[in-house]
């Protein structure tokens, strides 16, 4: 029996995981999802005069659990910080206004790709020692998918991407992950890596209080040199060119008429 007395304290501490846990999410600002984009004439890159901007859908879902996380007591801190422009704050506002504590900017006039936010999102890891990162799946303007799990291999921590479903255990976290055919369970070792995927959960909207608030929270701002990184970008974009247009369908007068045309002309059926 005193055997059990030694183990209770231990048995305590690792059940309550961590004193002060604190969350670091990543959001892009991106072309809002409701605008038709478009090529410039000249192929160099998509239109982005006067497009209405957003947080990336994916990066709102990491706001939403992150903020939930607090709301719940399993976190007492988050953190929201992007990489861009001047012109991010307004996102990192939202981001602010929809329950973060505080906002990072690294402002860069570069085109950031990845593997330079992964970089530069490792430093400020490193600098803020955050036990959990919540990045979106992808940022729906470049669809490149590849950032968390970048971040994931440049802090050698444990990832779960996709996730449609997060659990903290004490110093693990279950993240259940979207996978072809079924779910897929993890755990993984805190401080980790999760990227969001749809149904993880569906975002709140911002209150006029709290848009009010958000004007008060802290914002910082880094750049990265200060953080030491060099951003600068590895890959070229040749070229940007809309899809081709379609061809106008046809009007069949009779099923005889569409079966003798998909077997003849389309070749879809013999
Ligand atoms: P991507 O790998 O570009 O598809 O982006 C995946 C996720 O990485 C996004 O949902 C964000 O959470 C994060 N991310 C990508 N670019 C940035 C950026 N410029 N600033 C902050 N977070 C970013």
């Amino acid at each position: 029996s005193l055997s059990r007395y030694r183990i209770a304290p231990l048995f305590l501490y690792h059940y309550k995981g961590f004193e002060y846990m604190k969350v670091l999410v990543p959001i892009k600002r991106v072309v809002d999802y409701n605008v038709k984009v478009r090529a410039k004439s000249d192929e160099t890159g998509p239109d982005l005069a006067n497009v209405k901007m957003a947080i990336n859908p994916f990066c709102e879902i990491a706001v939403e659990e992150a903020v939930r996380l607090k709301e719940s007591e399993t976190a007492q801190e988050v953190i929201a910080v992007s990489i861009g422009s001047n012109a991010c704050q307004e996102q990192l506002r939202t981001a602010l206004a929809l329950g973060a504590d505080r906002a990072i900017l690294v402002e860069t006039e570069l085109e950031v790709e990845p593997l330079g936010v992964a970089k530069l999102l490792k430093a400020v890891v490193e600098k803020e020692q955050p036990d959990l990162i919540i990045l979106g799946k992808q940022a729906i303007d470049d669809d490149s998918n590849q950032t968390g799990q970048m971040l994931a291999s440049l802090l050698s921590y444990a990832q779960g991407t996709f996730a449609s479903e997060i659990k903290v255990k004490g110093d693990k976290i279950d993240v259940i992950r979207e996978v072809d055919g079924g779910l897929q369970t993890v755990s993984l070792n805190l401080p980790a890596v999760v990227t969001t995927d749809l149904r993880l959960n569906e975002p709140r909207y911002a209150s006029l209080p709290n848009i009010m608030k958000a004007k008060k929270k802290p914002m910082d701002t880094l750049t990265p040199e200060e953080l030491n990184v060099d951003a600068s970008p590895r890959v070229e974009t040749l070229k940007v060119s809309p899809p081709p247009e379609r061809a106008a369908g046809i009007i069949v007068e009779s099923v005889d008429e569409l079966v003798e045309k998909l077997k003849n002309e389309a070749k879809v059926i013999t």
